[in-house]
């Protein structure tokens, strides 16, 4: 299975968009795999997770085909993942489609992410759709099995974190939530199959050891350990620390050392996974 990530950080980006403080201005200076775009990812070049304003970038900077695939998993309504603007410009006149794909571009989520796609579907009619998916149910979306768990997340943006299979590998995709919800933890405690690689949110890294609402790499080893105990991981599994801010105050090349010690991967822009 493959995981490429093409955004790895938070709301604001990273140098943040308007922001001098320190670790933005270290982050500029670094260059490299310090600087980090608005949260996006796609899994065997197939399924794409989230649709952030950095979505054009991403087009231009890694090749991501938006016109060779139908749908999109959204993890939830906050801007740095989903920016609902931007499929207005599928509509007709601003966008000569192909012949040899679906006119029909699919939008998949929580009620939340649909009321917020909801004019930008009235915008362009036959060109976008949103399903709604149900927390703990499972779905085949572009050939991949694709179950939301809940997340602990500013429940006004309907966060979900996502289980990914493709018929042989498990992800668990983990952006954005805390230290997991019960019914999440109970879910993966009755689940008999195993993950092969977890993706969790990292956004206070180093220095703001969030747990609620986000998490730090504290609670990034606690869920860690806890995942590993439940026996639900592979043998071979990776972990990648993902979704940074420069409220964490670490910049990679900060936090991708003691990441090793604790045995964490840490996403850059572009990075590919195979796991
Ligand atoms: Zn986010
Ligand atoms: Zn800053
Ligand atoms: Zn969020």
């Amino acid at each position: 299975m493959k995981l490429q990530y093409f955004g790895t950080a938070a709301a604001e980006g990273w140098p943040a968009i308007f922001c001098e403080c320190d670790a933005c201005r270290r982050a500029r200076e670094a260059g490299g795999r310090n600087i980090r775009t608005r949260s996006q990812a796609m899994v065997n070049d197939r399924l794409l997770i989230d649709f952030p304003a950095d979505t054009y970038y991403h087009i231009m900077a890694y090749g991501l085909n938006i016109n060779h695939i139908d749908s999109v998993i959204v993890t939830h309504a906050h801007e740095d993942h989903l920016y609902p603007l931007e499929f207005g410009n599928r509509r007709e006149f601003f966008a000569y489609l192909p012949d040899d794909v679906s006119p029909v571009f699919t939008i998949y989520g929580s009620r939340k992410v649909g009321d917020a796609v909801k004019g930008a579907i009235a915008s362009a009619p036959g060109r976008l759709a949103f399903e709604e998916l149900l927390p703990f149910e499972s779905y085949v979306i572009a050939g991949h099995s694709v179950t939301p768990l809940t997340a602990d997340h500013d429940p006004s943006s309907g966060p979900y974190i996502y289980l990914i299979g493709d018929g042989e590998r498990l992800l668990l995709y983990a952006h954005d939530t805390g230290y997991f919800t019960d019914e999440t933890w109970d879910y993966l405690g009755k689940m008999r199959r195993r993950i092969s690689a977890a993706s969790l949110d990292c956004t206070g890294g180093l220095g703001a050891q969030y747990r609620n609402g986000h998490m730090g790499t504290e609670a990034c080893s606690e869920t860690k350990r806890r995942l590993c105990e439940m026996g639900i991981m592979a043998d071979d599994a990776v972990f990648c620390l993902n979704h940074f801010s420069h409220n964490g105050r670490s910049i990679y090349d900060d936090i991708v050392g003691p990441a090793s010690d604790m045995g964490f991967e840490v996403s850059y822009d572009g990075m590919v996974l195979e796991f």
